[in-house]
């Protein structure tokens, strides 16, 4: 595959200034497809250098100006959309039209979202005797991981261009060359030299390097909770903003009143798609104990339909933690009705869909985030108790809730401490505030949300 081999920094392709290099794998068949250069501490203090330099311009550049960068970006994402689609097949391994659908879909909504808000968002609004003005936070140190490689990316870098920051990439070590065709993406929508740059290498060295530059104004990081407390501490210590998506371990509440078939269906599609490397997925159904037998021999037949049509995980380190989860699940007394440990391919890192029954809200499969296509069907007794359930983890980033009316499934999702519900199967909503509840995280993005998270605010009296 075609691979920068430089860094992309004030505008142009630059070497990097060590000889270290990331060979990006195509997971599903475990060969190497190209290499980028790994950068280290001197390329991220260029890049920062960069941004700051840039940043008065692109504050001051009017907000109607910088939407239609942003619109051009959303453009050059569309005339790229096939390019972009293989790209992220070849680096990740999902499944081609998952690829087209949503990896290379989802962030030509979010591009196309930011370009409307960066042109209509009130920047400037009275107050009693006080005009308030929202600036922009200044220069953002952006770290992304893998599993939705572009639109991590969008998600952070399309309201900080918005709001008139300028930005540093650190992308997954993973996934360089969906980051790499971004900047490509971003060059060609005339976004201004050093307005964005990118640098990719390795998280403990590149992106450390980022995350503790004092030239870098807020930090925005999506990733594993083991690395987010790391970077939130950071950010403290130098009294720096900060924004954590972490991870999840989200419950599917089916109330007794629900279309159970449904709910289950959808339900294990949800954990399946991307090979459940989705932070926002219901890894956890909640089933009524009148109808739990029922929802098991549904989600064991929706997970073997699957079957094939599952990409492989993003590497061989996650296609050994999901299967030891596996493992754990079944010598801790969880019964697999679908899937297990075993690699059903020999080559790639391929995880088979695996549905658990008679799992326990305290086994470890109940409690921490696998993010591998397994679902964990777990039984409640009444409301309360599915509430208590549903809450009981240290998370809290998404959820659904499906009943008959959906006054009661409202009622239901109201008391669930988490940022997002879906209520009987509600529809992606890219203007919805993304973020999680407890450690979930820190701070929303998408939407005005989103936007806001990259502004700061300055009163003047009269
Ligand atoms: P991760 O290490 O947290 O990776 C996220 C990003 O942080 C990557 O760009 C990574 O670089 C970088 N990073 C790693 N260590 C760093 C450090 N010390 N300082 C600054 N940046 C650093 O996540 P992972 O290892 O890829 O995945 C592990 C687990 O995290 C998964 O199994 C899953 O549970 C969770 N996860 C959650 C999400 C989410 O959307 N919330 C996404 C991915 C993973 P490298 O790529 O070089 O490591
Ligand atoms: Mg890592």
């Amino acid at each position: 595959m075609k691979a920068h081999d430089g860094m992309y920094i004030d505008g142009a392709w630059r070497p990097a200034a060590g000889r270290d290099t990331i060979a990006v794998v195509n997971p599903a068949d475990e060969q190497v497809i190209a290499e980028v250069p790994a950068g280290g501490a001197e390329d991220v203090d260029a890049a920062v250098r960069a941004a700051r330099a840039a940043l008065p311009a692109w504050a001051a550049t009017a907000p109607a100006e910088r939407a239609a960068r942003i619109a051009a970006l959303r453009d050059v994402l569309v005339a790229r959309k096939d390019e972009i689609a293989e790209t992220v097949t070849a680096e990740l391994g999902a499944p081609l039209p998952f690829s087209q659908a949503v990896h290379a879909g989802v962030p030509i909504l979010v591009a196309g979202s930011y370009a409307e808000l960066a042109a209509s968002y009130a920047f400037e609004e009275k107050v009693g005797n006080s005009t308030v003005y929202a600036e922009p936070v200044g220069v953002v140190g952006a770290i992304t991981p893998w599993n939705y490689p572009l639109h991590q990316i969008v998600a952070k870098v399309a309201p900080a261009l918005a709001a008139g920051c300028t930005i540093v990439l650190k992308p997954a070590e993973d996934t360089p060359l969906t980051a790499q065709l971004f900047a490509e993406a971003v060059h060609e929508a005339g976004v201004p030299a050093g307005a964005f740059n990118l640098v990719t290498g390795l998280g403990p060295v590149a992106g450390q390097a980022l995350a503790e530059h004092e030239g870098v104004d807020l930090v925005s990081f999506t990733g594993s909770t083991a690395v987010g407390r790391k970077i939130g501490a950071t950010a403290g210590a130098a009294v720096k903003r900060v924004a954590l998506e972490l991870g999840g371990k989200s419950a599917n509440v089916i109330l007794p009143s629900a279309d159970l078939a449904k709910a289950v269906g959808v339900g294990v599609a949800n954990v399946m798609g991307n090979s459940g490397q989705t932070c926002s997925a219901w890894t956890r159904m909640l089933v009524h104990t009148s109808q739990y037998d029922e929802a098991v021999a549904l989600a064991a037949e929706a997970a073997a339909k699957y079957g094939d049509r599952i990409g492989p995980l993003v590497n061989a380190k996650q296609h050994a933690r999901v299967r030891g989860y596996i493992e754990k699940g079944v010598a801790e007394g969880a019964r697999l009705v679908a899937g297990g440990p075993d690699a059903p391919r020999e080559q790639g890192y391929f995880v088979s869909p695996t549905v658990f029954a008679d799992v326990t809200p305290e086994m470890t499969v109940a409690q921490e985030e696998i993010f591998g296509p397994v679902v964990s069907l777990i039984r409640y007794e009444d409301e309360d108790d599915a509430l208590r359930i549903a809450n009981g983890t240290v998370y809290g980033l998404a959820g659904a809730v499906w009943a008959g009316d959906e006054a009661e499934a409202v009622a239901f999702a109201r008391r669930m401490d988490t940022g997002q519900v879906d209520i009987n199967g509600g529809r992606f909503n890219p203007l919805a505030p993304f973020g999680g509840y407890k450690q979930s995280g820190v701070g929303r993005e998408l939407g005005s949300h989103g936007l806001a998270e990259y502004l700061q605010t300055k009163s003047l009296q009269f």
